[in-house]
């Protein structure tokens, strides 16, 4: 399994690593660590570079599978054998505006929840821009319930938690993916390191 660097560490933007797979028809690599994020939990996936041999390959996206985190490039790029030690680079510009989304979307969820006890039923996102759909009627009286919770910013700490108590943690959002609750939610994405 590949090794998750950006869980533990959300502002790494270069990483070296071994190639342990090439799928070389779907222009697809595994490696044994990386820290591009394969989307899901309500963010995007991130994209980026790889380079190797003193070659440069620009990659589409990383994408979850079983055996580990897919790292498919574009079309016609470059593509390194099983065994080559590589270097990875994502495109940090857009990491960061994904992750500044997606950690406003989780404030967002926390409030709402627990100004209003409404679950989550929906969304989705692109960097700087975001909708959740909520089971609530009227959105228009959420902002001055965000703004104290962000004025003055504070800082987010990321545990990695087993599945057990991470599953005590009550739920704001409905289905499997993420559970919130006003101080604790779970999620396996990157996130800011505060509310700033
Ligand atoms: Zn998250």
């Amino acid at each position: 399994m590949t090794k998750l660097l950006y869980q533990t560490n959300s502002y790494l933007k270069e990483f070296s690593a071994k190639v342990v797979s090439v799928m070389a028809d779907i222009h697809t690599i595994l490696l044994d660590q990386t820290v591009f994020y394969p989307g899901g939990g309500g963010q995007v996936y991130d994209k980026g570079i790889i380079e190797f041999n003193g070659e440069r390959a620009v990659l589409k996206r990383a994408k979850y599978s079983p055996d580990g985190i897919l790292h498919i490039f574009e079309e016609g790029e470059p593509i390194p054998e099983d065994g080559c030690e590589v270097t990875g680079t994502i495109d940090w510009d857009r990491r960061y505006k994904v992750m500044r989304t997606h950690t406003a979307m989780h404030i967002l969820c926390g409030t709402i929840f627990r100004d209003y006890g409404a679950l989550v039923t929906g969304g989705d996102m692109e960097p700087l821009k975001g909708r959740m759909d909520f089971e609530l009627p009227v959105l228009s009286v959420v902002k001055p319930f965000v703004r104290p919770v962000l004025n003055p910013p504070c800082e987010i700490y990321i545990r990695i938690a087993d599945r057990v108590l991470t599953l005590q943690i009550r739920g704001t959002q409905r289905g499997a993916g993420s559970q919130y609750s006003e101080q604790k939610e779970r999620c396996t994405s990157s996130h800011h390191r505060n509310t700033a």
